[in-house]
């Protein structure tokens, strides 16, 4: 039977990649995202898999939106967490909410999203959970206090509950991408991307959603049992962990 595999953010940028990569992989996918109406009509339109609606940041919603999941295509057996936000601006100007936001997203949403998925990973013997952290979790990010602290954050969480998981089959490992071609960094004005961001990578490019994906199919992979609690940098050489 096809693995059943749950991407959040699954339909724009790394993560409809990552969709794309695991629905070639022979697993039956399920894309969530939060409110891009028309970019997940067009991956739902363009791919054929299904896609969920729900933000990641609330828990009553992401234990809905799983319960509607497993009832259409079976209990989730992978799960990334990928959905991701930044609000950036340096720490003395930066609002409550520009750090409430963020961290609500991108650290409190695997709480949200992996609490109701792993007893059932650990009663069937088996599960793949893959956090998609950041470079800038690793190393830490001018203007982004909030985001780096988020991502070290999600780290930390993919280190502690793979040791909960590991006598259960259930592995828990993160990626760590560097700078990837998306609309998250196509945002950044291109001289500033030319000037001080390309230097900085010693491959001399940025990095594609199909790299990152191509990690994540792998870490999803039965092949990938002995690998957890890992954090896999694929950034071009810019930081090593
Ligand atoms: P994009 O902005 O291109 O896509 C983000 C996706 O996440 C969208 O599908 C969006 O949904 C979804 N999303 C955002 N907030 C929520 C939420 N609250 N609940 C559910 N879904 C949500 O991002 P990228 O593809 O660039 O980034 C993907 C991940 O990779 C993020 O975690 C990011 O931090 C990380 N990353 C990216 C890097 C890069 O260079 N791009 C570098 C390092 C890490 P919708 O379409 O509805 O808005």
């Amino acid at each position: 039977m096809a693995r059943v595999a749950l991407v959040t953010g699954g339909t724009r940028g790394i993560g409809a990649a990552i969709s794309k990569a695991l629905k070639a992989a022979g697993c039956e996918v399920a894309a969530n995202y939060a409110g891009n109406d028309a970019a997940a009509e067009a991956f739902r339109a363009e791919t054929g898999i299904a896609v969920y609606k729900w933000s990641v940041a609330d828990y009553d919603a992401c234990a809905a939106g799983i319960k509607a999941v497993e009832e259409a295509q079976g209990p989730v057996d992978i799960l990334v967490n990928n959905a991701g936000i930044t609000r950036d601006g340096m720490f003395h100007k930066m609002t409550p909410q520009q750090w409430k936001e963020v961290i609500d997203t991108n650290l409190t949403g695997l709480f949200n999203m992996t609490h109701p998925v792993f007893p059932g990973m650990r009663a069937r013997g088996f599960g793949r959970i893959i956090n998609i952290s950041s470079v800038n979790g690793q190393k830490g990010q001018m203007g982004q206090v909030n985001y780096s602290a988020a991502k070290a954050g999600d780290i930390g969480f993919t280190r502690a509950l793979a040791q909960e998981g590991a006598f259960k089959g259930v592995t828990v490992n993160a990626v760590c991408p560097g700078y990837i071609g998306t609309e998250m960094v196509r945002a950044i004005d291109a001289e500033v991307l030319k000037k001080n961001i390309l230097p900085q990578i010693p491959v001399g490019r940025l990095g594609e959603p199909e790299e990152i994906a191509r990690c994540v199919a792998f870490l999803a992979s039965d092949d990938a049992g002995f690998i957890t609690g890992s954090t896999i940098s694929a950034n071009g050489g810019q930081f090593f962990s």
